[in-house]
């Protein structure tokens, strides 16, 4: 019988039940959901959403609402129309709507603990900055900032201010992506020789992800950034060495600025190898861990519902959840209990260190080796 492994190997969210899955010889998973939906007692914590674009729109927002821990108090925002639509749709009060230019004043609002960043990419360090000297702690999405020395700065602005800071990284709330880390650390299937990790879309045009000054590379800064974690938390290793090849261009127009597409692979202490690939012209999802007695695998791998599950063995199927609303809640758990989030700065100064060596390995054509991961691995794992 498969035992699903306790949290020994830095997996602290995996949590469990004592039913069996159907056609799969294993404890379930007790969601994170059930976890954190114990009575809160304290009073929710009020967020600040910087932002109001599709995914505070149509994710956070809607997740906020759920959340027993925190609420949607505040909003920053350039376009006064939709400051008004969220006003009445949310009941938010008129002090607690700023714009870019006066939302340092937020200072001085005690409604807001925490400022939840969901600009495009190259404006994460700015308003991550800008909020941590505000006092507030801070949520920043994905990927944490364009360039290294950006999310280093990010880190020291929020330590200098005593604030914590944490990445949306909502997988890592979501049972069946929780599943693979505890899968692949504790060998299930025997130890993991490769994974597989494809995460693409086609993208519409003209919009700032397009853009390099707003979204500081293409696919891979967007969508093949979950294939990096992917990998990361299937073998619950650090990459040592990395190769890359830029795919080649079928849309100039589109692609003007920034890649199309990128293939790329991982090299780990251990010997297993990641083989992945990012495209903003083409539809993927999937993680799929091949191991020495079987294989595992989730497609689609990264959405916000309707993940799916296999193994060599049979099915895994397991709760599915609202990923956003479990990681506003565990943040605000960190921030309560003054603890540092499984999601910090660090792991998003970690993957952007990734993000430009697979850069750096498509432009130059050679192998990049990442040492300083090989030396230090455990403190930035999850
Ligand atoms: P979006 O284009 O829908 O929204 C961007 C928001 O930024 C808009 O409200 C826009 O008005 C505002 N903005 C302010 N200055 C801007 C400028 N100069 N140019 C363009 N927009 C400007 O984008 P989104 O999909 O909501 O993504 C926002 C961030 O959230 C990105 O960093 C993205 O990677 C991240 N994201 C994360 C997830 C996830 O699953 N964790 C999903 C989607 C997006």
């Amino acid at each position: 019988m498969r035992h699903l492994g306790q949290a020994a190997l830095g997996i602290p969210a995996i949590h469990f039940m004592t039913q069996t899955l159907p056609g799969h010889a294993s404890p379930r998973y007790m969601s994170e959901r059930e976890r954190l939906s114990t009575p809160a007692t304290q009073p929710k914590l009020g967020v600040a959403l910087v932002g109001l674009g599709k995914y505070s729109t149509e994710q956070l927002a809607p997740a906020l609402l759920e959340s027993k821990r925190c609420r949607l108090a505040g909003i920053v925002t350039g376009t006064p129309a939709k400051a008004a639509h969220w006003r009445e749709q949310y009941n938010i009060p008129e002090k607690n709507v700023y714009s870019y230019e006066n939302f340092d004043a937020i200072r001085d609002n005690a409604d807001i603990d925490i400022v939840y960043i969901v600009l495009p990419n190259a404006m994460h360090a700015e308003y991550t900055i800008r909020a941590a000297k505000a006092g507030k702690h801070v949520i920043c999405e994905k990927p944490m900032a364009v360039s290294v020395q950006e999310c280093e700065d990010m880190i020291e602005a929020c330590k200098t201010a005593n604030r914590l800071l944490a990445i949306g990284y909502r997988l890592h709330y979501e049972p069946h992506n929780l599943a693979m880390a505890d899968f692949g650390q504790n060998k299930t299937f025997g130890p993991v020789k490769k994974v597989l990790a494809k995460d693409g879309m086609d993208i519409e045009p003209n919009v700032w992800r397009l853009k390099r000054k707003l979204a500081g590379g293409g696919p891979l800064m967007d969508v093949g950034i979950y294939c990096v974690q992917g990998a990361i938390y299937t073998l619950g290793e650090l990459p040592v060495a990395i190769t890359a090849k830029e795919g080649k261009k079928t849309d100039l127009k589109r692609f003007k600025e920034v890649e199309q597409s990128l293939t790329w692979t991982m090299e780990f202490p251990s010997g297993a190898i990641a083989e992945c690939e990012t495209s903003y012209a083409k539809e993927m999802n999937l993680l799929r861990a091949e191991a020495e007695d079987g294989w595992f695998e989730l497609q689609p791998a990264y959405g916000y519902e309707g993940i799916k599950s296999r193994a060599s063995d049979g099915p895994f199927d397991l709760p599915q959840v609202r990923e956003q609303t479990l990681q506003i809640d565990d943040f605000a758990e960190c921030v309560s209990n003054n603890k540092i989030s499984k999601v910090s700065g660090e792991m998003g100064l970690r993957d952007v260190k990734i993000l430009m060596a697979i850069y750096e390995a498509a432009r130059t054509g050679k192998k990049v080796k990442l040492s300083e991961f090989a030396e230090k691995r455990r403190n930035i794992m999850h």
